[in-house]
């Protein structure tokens, strides 16, 4: 199944489908101090990066799925950034134009595995990897006019904000993380790259509603089954 996500702009409220389908979501792990902390792991010196493969792609607005597998499947919410370029070993400035739309995405993660995982030195694909486990959101035009550096976002959970944000309190800027990853393996048009979470991670329970909002906009609204 090929995932298209959603984008908006100006001249279309009711949002299009991208015209690349996206062939994996880069994740960053703690990118803000505060949640790396929370977790009591290291502040990382470079940008560490892992992927989500496309079965983890859901849409925001459908319920979410918890797995069986697990009793705390946390949500991390992250700003979303959805390229409209290639990027192999890209500069500053190509990064900057490969911006296509920003969104919001939860990176869920089964934390309870996750924890045997690390103390294992194993790899996360089976706390971080299951299936719908990257919803989406729909993805705002980006022309410019939205400073990346200064976004600000927010979840409430039943009414009550749980989780919120500014990509200026990031370890490693939208830009930089592009640049990064890029030196690293190539960005495809289509591609998602979620930029980490702030503080506040917690389990999600049956019966959740979850709000998500983007410079105060709502972007999603979704019910975990
Ligand atoms: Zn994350």
């Amino acid at each position: 199944m090929n995932f298209y996500t959603k984008w908006f702009n100006s001249e279309d409220k009711e949002g299009k489908t991208l015209p690349w389908p996206c062939s994996k979501v880069v994740c960053v792990g703690r990118n803000y101090v505060a949640h790396a902390k929370e977790l009591n792991n290291p502040i990382p010196k470079t940008p560490l990066l892992f992927i989500k493969s496309t079965n983890t792609l859901a849409d925001l607005e459908q319920p979410i799925k918890l797995p069986q597998s697990s009793e705390q499947c946390h949500h991390e919410l992250e700003v979303a950034i959805v390229v409209g370029k290639r990027l192999t070993n890209a500069s500053y400035e190509e990064a900057t134009a490969a911006v296509f739309g920003v969104g919001l995405g939860l990176d869920l993660t089964l934390r309870d595995l996750q924890s045997q995982l690390k103390n294992k030195g194993q790899p996360w694909e089976k706390a971080k990897n299951f299936d719908g486990a990257c919803p989406l959101s729909g993805f705002i035009d980006f022309n410019g006019s939205l400073g990346l550096d200064k976004l600000e976002f927010a979840m409430k959970i039943n009414g009550k904000v749980v989780q919120r944000g500014n990509t200026s309190n990031m370890i490693f800027p939208i830009i930089s993380l592009l640049v990064d990853i890029s030196r690293h393996f190539s960005l495809f048009p289509g591609d998602v790259v979620l930029t980490g979470t702030p503080e506040g991670v917690s389990a999600l329970h049956p019966g959740d509603l979850l709000e998500l909002s983007l410079n105060e906009t709502i972007l999603a609204t979704t019910l975990v089954d």
